[in-house]
């Protein structure tokens, strides 16, 4: 297997940058490195600050019907190419080809957004606030905003935000997972071919070190941050305290409640495809499942029959429901969990510990398990597994669901299986989370909707993309003006100006 070198997107090009130290990138369902990253020093930092910097300063200039020209090719190159990101995806991040086209479509929904920013960029006029006054505001973009992006959304996550921030005027440095790099180079491509100017997109590749430089460089304006919790804390900590702006999405840990009075056929075909779908690395997976009252016994019954009917193979395989996770450690880390919680008296209904593919046993395979009576103090509950695990706890009312939501320190996502309006209504007003599907499993926003966590799940008052990503990206004016007649003379007047 050849291994490809993985560049930075710089200044509007491809650039191995000055950084000597580089890492490699595998195939999670083989194991096999394919790639080495190229890794920015400093001095590559400096180099991509400096072009967005100059870059923002002219993008900024140019009239918002060229720059939504852009977005439109852009939209186009990306649609025309989302077999070529599929693969991309799926060889370094190992979801399947469907859903990996699945997030580049949910991507594609921003930049759709993005296009219409003509229209959100309109601000507001007030016709003689005062006698011969008139007040106008409007939005101007902050400069230089930096992406830092996580793994298990190598397309979307960064469609999120680069859309936005370049429809509103700023620049954009992209600092992907350095596990699975490869889509967003080819994202900057696209962005140049769609007719981007140089520095406006650049891809910097790079750990902590990079991610601190770009927390704590003056020339960077705003960072976005999607990511872990600790992680997620950590970035809103430093970059504010350098005086930037941030959003800072963390993890999650989402619970479905259940009640006796659902379609439980319905519910257990969502629950599997929300606790097994992509590996269970979506920060919106479904990874608790609360059965209330009677549900518990026949929705057990009927997830562990859809868990060991998942389909588990390498993404590119045509019939795959479910590929490899991320890491060899990551699987290590996940098996710890449940084997713990087997001793600490959980049931282990269905036990994906030691599955593998038969021919591709250097990958990182963990099969769909399914964990029943799970207490609250066991790791399998209070921690984010970020794989194919589900988790049931059984508890008596709708009442004693809802605080046990409410309890968790996460926010993220959470769903209700129910007929009953309602206890829907209940439920969607009572808990403490920011984004709620009602016998949907995985209720993320629409791209006209903003998308954003609670408590633990974001760091920063701003939810990402929507309106509320112009308002990040953006910053208001007021603007308020007289024109005084040639021939008028008032007099100066020492009060505070007033009606
Ligand atoms: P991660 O926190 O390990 O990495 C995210 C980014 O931070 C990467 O670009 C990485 O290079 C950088 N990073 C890692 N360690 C760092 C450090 N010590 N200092 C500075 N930067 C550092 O997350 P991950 O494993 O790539 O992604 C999975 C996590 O992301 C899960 O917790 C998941 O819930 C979360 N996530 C959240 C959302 C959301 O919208 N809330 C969406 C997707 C993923």
């Amino acid at each position: 297997m050849t291994v490809k070198t993985i560049p930075h997107f710089l200044d509007g090009e491809e650039s191995n940058g000055v950084g000597e130290r580089t890492q490699p990138v595998f195939n999670p369902a083989t194991g096999e490195q394919t790639g080495e990253l190229r890794l920015a020093d400093a001095a590559d930092l400096e180099t991509a600050v400096a072009a967005a910097r100059k870059a923002a300063e002219s993008w900024n200039d140019i009239s918002l019907a060229k720059r939504t020209g852009v977005l439109f090719r852009f939209r186009e190159l990306v649609a025309s190419h989302i077999d070529e990101l599929a693969e991309l995806v799926t060889a370094e991040h190992g979801k399947v080809i469907s859903d990996a086209k699945g997030e580049i479509g949910r991507g594609l929904e921003v930049v759709e957004f993005a296009c219409g920013i003509p229209q959100l960029l309109k601000g507001a006029y007030s016709d003689q606030a005062s006698t011969g006054i008139d007040v106008f505001s409007y939005r101007q973009p902050v400069g230089v905003v930096a992406g830092i992006t996580p793994f298990n959304f190598p397309v979307m996550v960064p469609l999120w935000m680069a859309p936005v921030a370049i429809a509103t005027g700023n620049a954009f440095i992209l600092k992907p997972s350095e596990r699975d790099p490869s889509a967003s180079m080819l994202l900057a491509r696209l962005w140049a071919e769609a007719g981007l100017p140089a520095g406006v997109f650049q891809v910097l590749h790079g750990g902590k070190e990079t991610v601190d430089g770009l927390l704590t460089h003056p020339d960077v304006d705003a960072v976005s941050f999607v990511g872990s919790t600790p992680i997620a804390r950590y970035v809103q900590e430093t970059a504010t305290a350098h005086g930037k702006r941030v959003q800072a999405l963390g993890g999650a840990k989402n619970h479905a409640i259940i009640l006796p009075d659902a379609d439980l056929d319905n519910a257990a075909d969502h629950l599997a495809a929300a606790a097994f779908g992509s590996a269970g690395e979506r920060c919106m997976a479904i990874s608790v499942a609360v059965a209330v009252g009677d549900a518990a016994d026949a929705l057990v019954g009927k997830v562990a029959e859809r868990a060991e009917a998942v389909k588990v193979a390498e993404g590119t395989d045509p019939g795959a429901e479910m590929g490899p996770v991320i890491t060899a450690a990551s699987r290590d880390r996940m098996k710890g969990i449940v084997t713990d919680a087997a001793a600490a008296g959980a049931r282990l209904v269905v036990d994906g510990r030691e599955f593998t593919v038969a021919g591709k046993e250097g990958g990182n395979w963990f099969g769909p398990t399914v964990i029943d009576n799970v207490g609250t103090d066991m790791g399998a509950y209070t921690e984010e597994i970020f794989g194919p695990v589900l988790s049931v706890v059984r508890v008596e009312t709708v009442e004693e669901a809802i605080e046990l939501i409410n309890s968790n320190p996460y926010g993220n996502g959470t769903a209700i299986f129910t007929s009953s309006g309602s206890n829907a209504r209940k439920f969607h007003r009572g808990v403490h989370v920011g984004m709620i599907g009602v016998n949907v499993p995985i209720p993320v926003p629409v791209a006209y909707h903003s998308f954003g966590g609670w408590k633990n799940s974001l760091f920063g008052d701003k939810h990402i993309y929507g309106e509320e990503g112009v308002a990040f990206y953006t910053r208001a004016k007021v603007v308020t003006q007289r024109w005084p007649e040639p021939t008028h003379a008032s007099g100066a007047s020492y009060n505070f100006p007033s009606n």
